[in-house]
């Protein structure tokens, strides 16, 4: 089929619009089984009581079909475009703008848009590099795949970098993750996921801490020395105490995730991006013909 057969430009765009609202009113299967272990190991009164009150919240909308939480957040879209994708990536970026909008027009969903030294609003959660997308491309490929995570602005204020150095090695790492998220304390509305960005440079530690947030609750790294780092760092953060909502208890983190980059020899970049409790995501499958189907995961 030609590209000219094909509206692949209203393909991504009825995408990205159903993507923003799907993320936005059903969380996926991992979180909720995570919040229900939560709420099975937590023996703190009060924040067993904060966990059923999120539960609860999870319930109702649900029931309602309603937003899990009122923050419609930032739309953040990761996008895997195959080579011989016939959409070229400047006109995805138009139509990924455009079913945000749709979105938020239509259901309608708060705009939390804003110039960022003006501070008025700059449209219906679009702007200036607004959404945000990340990109990667893949050789001997004629599909795309779109992840949407809504990012609250709870959460996303609790972000943290440090140029730690190479003496300071694993140890400065563990030392920096578990400062960031103590500082936060009940701040990013925990328990939550803690994503940690280790190596490559100051940028790409924060973009590899925001994709580490991004995947399925639990999953490890393939990198067996990364994924033991996973596992100590989740176990020390729910030593911490702060609990669910920081009000104290058991599990202040639903699950700690790293992605890593090699880097320079006189480097150690460290970043943490948390994600909140209504980790919400999902993704689309484009393929190209136009046909969408629609994941949790790509
Ligand atoms: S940080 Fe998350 S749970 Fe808290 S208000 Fe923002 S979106 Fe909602």
């Amino acid at each position: 089929m030609s590209t000219i057969d094909v509206d692949l430009a209203g393909a991504v765009e009825d995408a990205a619009a159903h993507l923003y609202v799907w993320a936005l009113k059903d969380i996926p299967q991992d979180l909720r089984d995570a919040l229900d272990d939560a709420r099975a190991r937590e023996t703190s009164v009060t924040g067993k009581r904060v966990l059923e009150t999120i539960h609860r919240n999870v319930v109702i909308a649900d029931a309602e079909s309603n937003l899990v939480c009122q923050d419609t957040g930032i739309a953040v879209y990761s996008c895997r475009v195959g080579e011989q994708f016939p959409l070229h990536p400047a006109r995805i970026y138009e139509s990924l703008k455009a079913g945000t909008a749709r979105a938020t027009l239509e259901h309608p969903l708060r705009s939390n848009a804003v110039h960022t030294i003006t501070r008025e609003n700059t449209g219906p959660n679009i702007g200036y590099r607004l959404p945000i997308v990340h990109w990667d491309f893949v050789e001997d490929w004629d599909g795309l795949d779109v992840k949407c995570v809504p990012k609250g602005s709870g959460s996303e204020n609790m972000s943290f970098l440090k140029m730690c150095v190479p003496a300071d090695g694993v140890r400065g790492i563990k030392q920096f993750v578990l400062e960031s998220i103590v500082g936060a304390g009940g701040k990013p509305c925990p328990p939550g996921i803690v994503g940690v960005g280790i190596g490559g440079s100051a940028d790409y530690a924060m973009y590899l801490a925001k994709e580490a947030i991004a995947r399925p609750i639990g999953t490890r790294n393939p990198d067996p020395i990364v994924a033991k780092l996973e596992e100590e760092l989740f176990e020390l953060l729910n030593e911490t105490g702060i609990g669910p909502m920081g009000l104290g208890g058991d599990v202040t983190v639903l699950q700690c995730h790293i992605e890593h980059a090699d880097t320079h020899m006189t480097l150690n970049p460290v970043a943490v991006n948390y994600q909140c409790w209504a980790a919400r995501r999902a993704s689309a499958h484009i393929a190209a013909d136009g046909t969408t189907e629609f994941d949790r995961e790509f």
